[in-house]
């Protein structure tokens, strides 16, 4: 503990025995997937039909896979290794906590690295967050923004009860828990569960100016049409009834790094104070610097209630997550019952956090902003140049180091390849196999159109080069991938 009182900890689990023979079975199983890459993998991996490459080693932005084949990781894996891999200040920093102690209940002790982070983050934000709650994973992060919304109400007022419903967005992607995937837009992930997934989510249209802009229409009226569609919803819903409307400021994996137009967050925000409900942003895979900014929100013009983090915050070393809460919110249980009524056992990882901690201060004091934007705007202006005459490119769009490519089998009508030529997962195979590039592939659902994306999220230190490279490749690429189809 802080004060330096020593206790024993008598909750440890002691060490199950195992037999050696069974020790044996599961070292030769593990043995026989490493070295053939095939069957007998005792890992449940994505497919169980087709086992994934498996990756030995990195170097800086670069992985290797165990048949000698390297990449350069133009995803950062799905936007996370913001400083590539080998970071020597983020190394020793978590072996410097580690050194001190590497675990402890962090439901009933606080620790100075946890401290520090939860400041650094706070201060990130200009002092408009009040406070920051720290876990393992983005869709933790989502749910627990979904129990801070509801507590917030039951704090404020008996008559703020009946606040129960969430406003989320079609073609959005907000984890793979029940809470995170009830207010996931992102219908192929949902379809599954449907029947279990939570009632009290309801859905307005995404803001994707490709997509969802008519012909002639002006931002501003685009914008006005959302805001009308979202207070219908309220309306609709029983405006008393809601809790908070809930959005990514650049949609990451469900439709490829749509960016909202501007003037958006603002009118959302303003139906949002009209009718007293809350706004969650989810930066997990936008914020902590990828889309230019430190938040993607201090490009709108708003500030969040509730907001989460994930990706970039550890950038990889470690698992973690956050949450952060303004003061309207932190005043609120403050004054009210005084504790959030939520605990993870893995919260506030004291090894997590201090890997966290060196990841933003390397961002802050190497200016990697200043990079994410300079190498952001290169990498805008070479996929422009290379892709935009592509027949099959119907949108290139993104913010800072976040950008993703839309496929469209009609340039002019932008209908969608069918799923069944699987465009996306394509793309992706022969990035990663012949040029040696990862292109992270997706396919959106919009009005029930399918459409394929790829996302491409660089490392904050990439070299000017190395996004030369990233955009040369990707069009090869995709180049590659129309030749096969044709
Ligand atoms: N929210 C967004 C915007 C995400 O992109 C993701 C993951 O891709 C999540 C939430 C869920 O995060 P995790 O996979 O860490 O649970």
């Amino acid at each position: 503990a802080m004060s330096g009182t020593k206790i024993l900890c008598s909750t440890s689990p002691t060490p199950k025995f195992m037999m050696p023979r069974q020790q044996r079975t599961l070292a030769s199983i593990a043995a026989t997937a490493i070295s053939t890459g095939e069957q007998d993998s005792a890992v449940l991996h994505r497919s169980l039909k087709t086992p994934p490459m498996l990756v030995v080693s990195a170097r800086e932005r670069h992985l290797t896979f165990s048949d000698g084949h390297e990449i350069l990781d133009s995803t950062c894996g799905a936007a996370v290794a913001c400083l590539g891999s080998h970071n020597e200040r983020v190394k020793k920093a978590m072996i410097e906590q580690i050194d001190k102690f590497s675990y402890c209940n962090s439901m009933f002790f606080g620790h100075p690295i946890g401290e520090q982070l939860c400041a650094e983050l706070i201060q990130g934000t200009e002092g408009a967050m009040a406070k920051a709650y720290i876990m393992c994973s983005g869709s933790e992060a989502m749910d627990s923004a979904m129990k801070m919304a509801r507590q917030y109400f039951t704090e404020i007022s008996p008559q703020e009860n009946k606040r129960i419903n969430f406003i989320a967005r079609e073609g959005s992607y907000h984890g793979t828990t029940i809470g995170g995937l009830s207010m996931s837009g992102h219908v192929a992930r949902r379809s599954l569960f449907l029947d279990m997934l939570l009632p009290n989510v309801h859905r307005v249209s995404a803001c994707n100016a490709y997509r969802g802009m008519k012909k002639g229409q002006t931002t501003e009226q685009y914008v006005a049409q959302l805001a009308d569609e979202l207070d219908r919803k309220f309306q609709e819903i029983g405006p008393e009834t809601v809790c908070a409307f809930v959005a990514e400021p650049v949609v990451g994996a469900a439709l490829g790094c749509v960016p909202s137009v501007e003037g958006y967050f603002k009118a959302m925000k303003g139906v949002c104070d009209k009718y007293g409900a809350l706004l969650i942003l989810d930066e997990v895979m936008s914020g902590m610097g990828r889309s230019g900014t430190l938040h993607a929100w201090q490009q709108e013009g708003v500030v969040p209630d509730i907001q989460t983090l994930a990706k970039g915050l550890g950038g990889g070393y470690a698992p973690i997550a956050a949450m952060l809460i303004n003061h309207r919110v932190a005043d609120a249980l403050k004054n009210g019952t005084g504790a959030f009524s939520h605990g993870h056992t893995y919260q506030g990882h004291p090894v997590s956090c201090a890997a966290a901690l060196e990841v933003q201060r390397v961002i802050r004091e190497d200016d990697l902003l200043t990079n994410v934007k300079k190498r952001g705007e290169l990498l805008s202006s070479l996929l422009h140049k290379h892709l935009d005459g592509h027949p099959y490119v119907g949108n290139i769009r993104g913010r800072g180091l976040f950008w993703g490519i839309e496929f469209v089998a009609d340039k002019q009508t932008k209908d969608p390849f069918p799923p069944s030529f699987g465009v996306a997962n394509l793309v992706h195979t022969i990035g990663l196999k012949g040029q040696g590039i990862s292109l992270y592939p997706g396919t959106g659902t919009l009005d029930g159109v399918k459409g394929d994306h790829v996302l491409l999220a660089p490392a904050y230190t990439s070299t000017a080069e190395e996004i030369e490279e990233i955009s040369l490749k990707t069009k090869l690429t995709i180049d590659q991938a129309f030749e096969k189809l044709q």
